[in-house]
């Protein structure tokens, strides 16, 4: 039973609220929460040689203790003076109540801190103090932990430095072959230096192990749920050279890379292998029709083909897409959403379980215990992020192992790819059809919206149509942000000649389609939404893309916001508005403004979260990673993997003693974090 936080020495009910507040419930959570940089204090200096402007560590004699000088009602200056044999220094405090009656003279200590220059005199401000002899976080490399509300770094420090004591040997739980075939380092040893280290050497050897481990661990948990849907039979279609009777249809010839991909599928289909196929292509690289032609060759072969997308809005929107596709052909197309009434729906049920329907297009509402396919053999799944692993392995279940075409707008690195859907082959559409013309895309400030209205002023009178994006709907107590519904007032204001469109996620799904349509057919000229237009949706008319608030998007969501304009012959334009002067928003809004490529913009966003942060993990179904960074850390990814396919041949199941420490881990992030999926 791992030891409750609360029984640490120090660490009383409140501080023990506060810790559970950043989840760290246990002495081993404690353990695991790991510094996020540390601070060399081992070198230690003599006075003589303190220069301006390091950061030093001292030995020395209390000269004359501290005396406090008030310079300011809200001024506090403290002061002391130090030597050692080198020479005298003068340590001072600012606002520091607490320091005086600390030291008396010839007491012995050692201070860290910054030396600076005041009226030509060196002096050291604000210094870490400790009693010689009784070091603890002076002389060597201090940890330097994530804070939080009421938790301080020497709060931080000392209990980790307890918890290592308290918690005496840990049990290795990666199995010695393991760690000597990957010379990865022992949990003790990696426990104490990933904390406090010896030396940087050390801290990276510590941090190595936990890398791998983390990514092992995650590993082991995905490919654990993914067993069962590996290998399975599947339908065989015969004939999949029909295929070209529905190539020839299209108004355009394919792309290589959607030929590519196509064959690929058709292969699948024809293997007597279930397939598990995931394609891969950016917004705009022609997915759908691959899908089509991969649902004419079922439905050409005598069976039933299913896609579906994870709203309505999408669904009604693939439903008119390869209604088109398969106008003349005698193939009947059916609708099956959630929010169709009883009748209609009784109506769906019944082509469908008699084979009427030979394509279902649908939300979740097709994988319903009560729908019954007559001969159900592909499934295309679309925007896949959405769909879980579980509705996955349900959908599987249906009727008797359909095929599996798994299409994903947000191209991910190849890597990490290999992590999520290590059961899935995977094809990648990397082409766009030709004559597309890049989105213009421009990172602006507040200073620019006039410039910016006018613009949109300009291009709908010119015909063209307008998303502006906002993250929220509801006005929050900091409303600094651009909210939709304020936002959508405003520009009517603004334009009383254009209607503008609002929709957002609390609407309706009856009210949200009729706004949409009103904006495909051309009505509403500039629509002011939340992200749930995200995904997916096609308005060719619709030309300039404004994201409020850009600084509150991962880049993969704002690559895919974007991906809803430049989809008709015009060029199109992407403007978003960013605040705030931080490092990683400059960034992620100069990637944006170089790059259209999706793969160089997911792996960007990769590189620029850190670990703990969420890269849109929970889109992903992945949990938060704790020490790794997938991109920085893609070597030890590729080792982790290979050990981790290793242990999955040899006890599948982990149930041997052997993996029991890993088994738990594993079981953990399933239980913990991927349901949310
Ligand atoms: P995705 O789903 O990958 O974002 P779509 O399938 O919606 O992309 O295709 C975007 C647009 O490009 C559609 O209007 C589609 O008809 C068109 N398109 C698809 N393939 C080609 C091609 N090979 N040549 C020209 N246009 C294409
Ligand atoms: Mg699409």
């Amino acid at each position: 039973m791992p030891k409750d936080i609360r029984y640490l020495k120090g660490v009383g009910e409140k501080r023990a609220e506060l810790f559970n507040k950043k989840g760290i419930k246990t002495v081993e959570d404690l353990l695991y929460y790991f510094p996020r940089s540390h601070e060399d204090r081992s070198e230690m200096k003599e006075i003589a040689d303190c220069v301006e402007g390091e950061t030093v560590c001292i030995s020395v004699t209390v000269f004359s203790p501290v005396k406090d000088v008030r310079v300011r009602r809200n001024l506090l200056v403290s002061t002391m003076v130090v030597c050692d044999q080198t020479g005298a220094l003068n340590v001072v405090w600012y606002n520091n109540r607490y320091v005086k009656g600390q030291f008396m003279t010839g007491d012995e200590y050692i201070l860290y801190g910054k030396i600076t220059r005041n009226r030509g005199k060196m002096e050291m401000i604000n210094p870490v103090f400790e009693k010689k002899g009784k070091e603890r976080f002076t002389g060597k490399i201090v940890p330097l932990y994530p804070l939080t509300e009421g938790l301080t770094q020497k709060i931080l420090q000392s209990s980790m430095e307890l918890a290592i004591k308290e918690a005496g040997r840990l049990d290795e739980y990666i199995p010695a072959d393991i760690r000597e075939k990957y010379h990865i380092a022992e949990l003790n040893y990696a426990m104490k230096n990933i904390h406090f280290p010896e030396d940087f050497d050390s801290y990276n050897i510590a941090r190595e192990r936990f890398v791998f481990e983390e990514l092992l661990i995650l590993q082991l948990a995905l490919s654990g749920r993914k067993d069962e849907n590996t290998v399975r039979d599947g339908v065989v279609f015969d004939d999949i050279l029909c295929v070209r009777d529905f190539v020839e249809t299209l108004p355009f010839p394919l792309t290589g890379a959607q030929k590519r991909t196509l064959n690929e599928i058709l292969k699948d289909c024809k293997s007597g292998k279930m397939m598990n196929r995931l394609v891969q292509g950016d917004v705009g690289s022609g997915k759908t029709a691959v899908a089509a032609a991969a649902i004419y060759t079922a439905v050409k072969n005598g069976h039933q083909a299913a896609m579906m997308a994870p709203t309505e809005i999408l669904a009604t929107q693939h439903m008119e897409t390869l209604n088109e596709f398969f106008k003349g052909m005698d193939i009947n197309v059916v609708m099956l959403t959630g929010s169709m009434k009883v009748k209609e729906k009784r109506l769906a049920y019944d082509m469908i379980s008699t084979g009427a329907a030979d394509v279902i297009v649908g939300t979740h509402a097709i994988i319903q215990q009560t729908v019954e396919f007559y001969d159900l053999a592909l499934v295309v799944a679309d925007e896949q992020h959405r769909f879980g692993v579980e509705q996955r392995a349900k959908l599987a279940s249906k009727g008797n192992n359909p095929h599996m075409l798994i299409m994903s707008a947000t191209p991910i690195p190849r890597t990490l790819a290999l992590i999520l859907y290590g059961d899935l082959d995977i094809s990648v559409i990397d082409e766009l059809p030709p004559g597309r013309k890049p989105v213009k895309t421009y990172a602006v400030g507040e200073n620019m919206r006039k410039r910016i209205f006018a613009f949109l002023e300009k291009n709908v009178k010119a015909g063209m149509q307008a998303y502006v994006v906002c993250p929220l709907i509801e006005e929050t107590e900091k409303s600094d942000l651009q909210n939709a519904e304020m936002l959508a007032e405003k520009l009517q204001t603004i334009f009383p000649d254009f209607k503008i469109g609002l929709m957002h996620g609390k609407m309706k799904a009856k009210l949200k389609e009729q706004v949409m349509d009103e904006f495909v057919r051309g009505e509403i000229k500039i629509l002011v939404s939340t992200t749930v237009i995200e995904v997916g949706v096609n308005v060719p008319n619709a030309n300039i893309m404004v994201i409020e608030n850009a600084e509150r998007f991962g880049l993969s969501q704002l690559h895919q916001l974007r991906g809803r304009v430049g989809r008709g012959g015009e060029q199109a334009f992407c403007i978003l508005f960013a605040h705030g002067s931080n490092e990683v928003t400059k960034k992620r809004m100069e990637t944006m403004c170089i790059s259209n490529d999706g793969f160089y913009i997911s792996e960007q966003d990769l590189k620029l979260r850190g670990p703990g942060d969420f890269f849109g993990t929970r889109q992903h179904g992945l949990p938060e990673m704790k020490i790794a960074n997938l991109f920085e850390d893609r070597d030890i990814l590729a080792v982790s993997q290979m050990a981790a396919k290793e242990i999955m041949e040899e006890d599948p199941q982990l149930s041997s003693e052997k993996y029991k420490g890993l088994k738990r881990r594993a079981d953990k992030i399933i239980n913990e974090d991927i349901v949310m999926n």
